[in-house]
């Protein structure tokens, strides 16, 4: 038997959307590997990256899809989207027009992913300076409360809530498919 593939229970497929540069990248990077690459742009082809943990005493294999550049030319296929139980849509807290563009983002999720898929809004970049910031956190709660969205705000770069902002998704969706 292969070693580690056979004790998996569950796979889970998560997405991750937004416009370029809010953070994407670095944030998967942060969850999977616990790193920040300087040279952000090292993933760019790679499709997902996975990372496996247990919840409520099963293996999740946690399976996190990249845009890598897609959203630039609006070109994210149906495919990126097919089977998602989770996502997460980010904008970064200094750039109002990302923030802007959640709604358009939720609803391309909502056309093209499951009914059931779970839906994470994060503000990433909450490491910079409060004289930097163009969107306000209650602001952002008022509208992921009237999608049903969870949000919360973090930073790839410090790492400040990442792992809760994915663990969260996770365990809502574990919640859904159990
Ligand atoms: P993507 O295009 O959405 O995948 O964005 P990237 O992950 O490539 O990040 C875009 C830029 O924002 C890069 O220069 C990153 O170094 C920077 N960045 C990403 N996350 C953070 C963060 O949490 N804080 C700060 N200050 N910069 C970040």
């Amino acid at each position: 038997r292969w070693e580690g593939e056979a004790e998996i229970d569950y796979v889970f497929k998560v997405v991750v959307v937004g416009d370029s540069a809010v953070g994407k990248t670095q944030l998967l990077a942060r969850f999977t590997r616990d790193e920040f690459a300087l040279d952000s742009k090292s993933t760019i082809g790679v499709e997902f990256q996975t990372r496996t943990l247990t919840l409520h005493r099963k293996r999740v294999k946690a399976q996190i899809w990249d845009t890598a550049g897609q959203e630039r030319y609006r070109a994210v296929t149906s495919a990126y989207y097919r089977g998602a139980l989770g996502a997460m849509v980010v904008y970064d807290v200094t750039r109002r027009a990302t923030f802007e563009h959640v709604a358009r983002w939720v609803e391309e999720l909502r056309a093209h992913a499951d009914g059931s898929t779970v839906v994470a809004l994060i503000g990433n970049k909450a490491d910079m300076p409060a004289a930097r910031r163009e969107v306000a956190a209650d602001e952002a709660a008022r509208l992921a409360e009237e999608q049903g969205l969870f949000f919360s705000e973090a930073s790839a770069l410090t790492g400040d809530n990442v792992e809760r902002a994915f663990l969260t998704l996770l365990e809502e969706v574990f919640a859904v498919v159990s």
